[in-house]
């Protein structure tokens, strides 16, 4: 129960790692507010947790994280509902991508630095308010990427969105440790989500391959992860990126070359 008592936001809550952490976050005692895009979705999400023993611990809210006023309105049903807010986990987000010269800027650039970029941004400044305000401090986790930190095939925009998560993390540590706010991102590698899973099986084992343990990583892996960053166990990592890739981003794929 390390979260006990504390109150959550999760955005992207209604699926994949966003889903898995909402439910590590109420086994750990928190009570959670499920935001997504997708509110059919949240509130199913609700709905199932609260049939399975977690009544009251969640709240749905149907929010698109790339637009301030909502974002702020979903950190007021926090407090609303919960009376307070102790962390947000800025997760919404969405891949994919095309050549860099076959870019149509209003469809392959502007959409997803809104949701991947801005919409962190949004969250950092909506929830950072709330902290300084309630004078109880909190905890900023977003999620970053293995991409947030190199250049990938069919990538430019997804990468410069989650490396500007990676430096809106540093910034906001260093601004706002003063009110007792820590920051930090998240750089999962290949994670068997719906971003994932819409390829085919061949590619899924080859990005499985990637990783060292050769196999793809599971959202509650990453969750296990959140909730340590959540908890008061993690008080000293602030600022920093931390690697939930199984080892994607220090070693290189093996080429099997002759001993030379
Ligand atoms: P997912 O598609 O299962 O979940 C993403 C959720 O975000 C969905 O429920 C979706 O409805 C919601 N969402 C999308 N746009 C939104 C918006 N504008 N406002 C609010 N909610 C919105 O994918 P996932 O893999 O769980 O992705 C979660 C995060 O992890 C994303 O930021 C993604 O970039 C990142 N990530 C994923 C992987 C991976 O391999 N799956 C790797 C690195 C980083």
């Amino acid at each position: 129960m390390r979260l006990n008592g504390k109150v959550a936001i999760i955005t992207g809550g209604a699926s994949g790692i966003g889903l898995a952490t909402v439910k590590k976050f109420l086994d750990e005692g928190a009570k959670v507010v499920v935001a997504d895009i997708n509110r059919a979705n949240a509130e199913k999400v609700v709905a199932d947790l609260d049939a399975a023993g977690f009544k009251g611990s969640s709240s749905a809210f149907a929010v698109d994280v790339s637009v301030f006023t909502e974002v702020e309105a979903l950190v007021a049903h926090a407090v609303e509902v919960f009376g307070k807010l102790d962390v947000i986990f800025n997760n919404a987000g969405i891949a994919g991508g095309k050549p860099l010269l076959d870019h149509d800027p209003a469809v392959d650039y502007e959409p997803m630095i809104r949701i991947d970029q801005d919409g962190v941004y949004y969250g950092i400044l909506a929830a950072g308010r709330q902290f300084r305000d309630q004078g109880t401090g909190g905890v900023i986790i977003s999620t970053s990427s293995i991409y947030g930190e190199q250049a990938a095939e069919l990538a430019f925009t997804y990468s410069a969105a989650k490396a500007a998560v990676i430096s809106f993390t540093r910034s906001a540590a260093y601004e706002l440790a003063e009110y007792g706010i820590r920051a930090v991102a998240i750089t999962p590698g290949r994670v068997g989500t719906a971003i994932i899973n819409q390829f085919s099986d061949e590619l899924k084992e080859t990005f499985a391959s990637e990783q060292l343990r050769g196999v793809m990583t599971q959202p509650e892996e990453i969750a296990n992860v959140v909730a340590f960053l959540a908890s008061d166990e993690s008080n000293v990592i602030n600022g920093t990126v931390v690697h939930v890739d199984d080892g994607y981003s220090v070693f290189k794929k093996r080429l099997d070359l002759p001993t030379f």
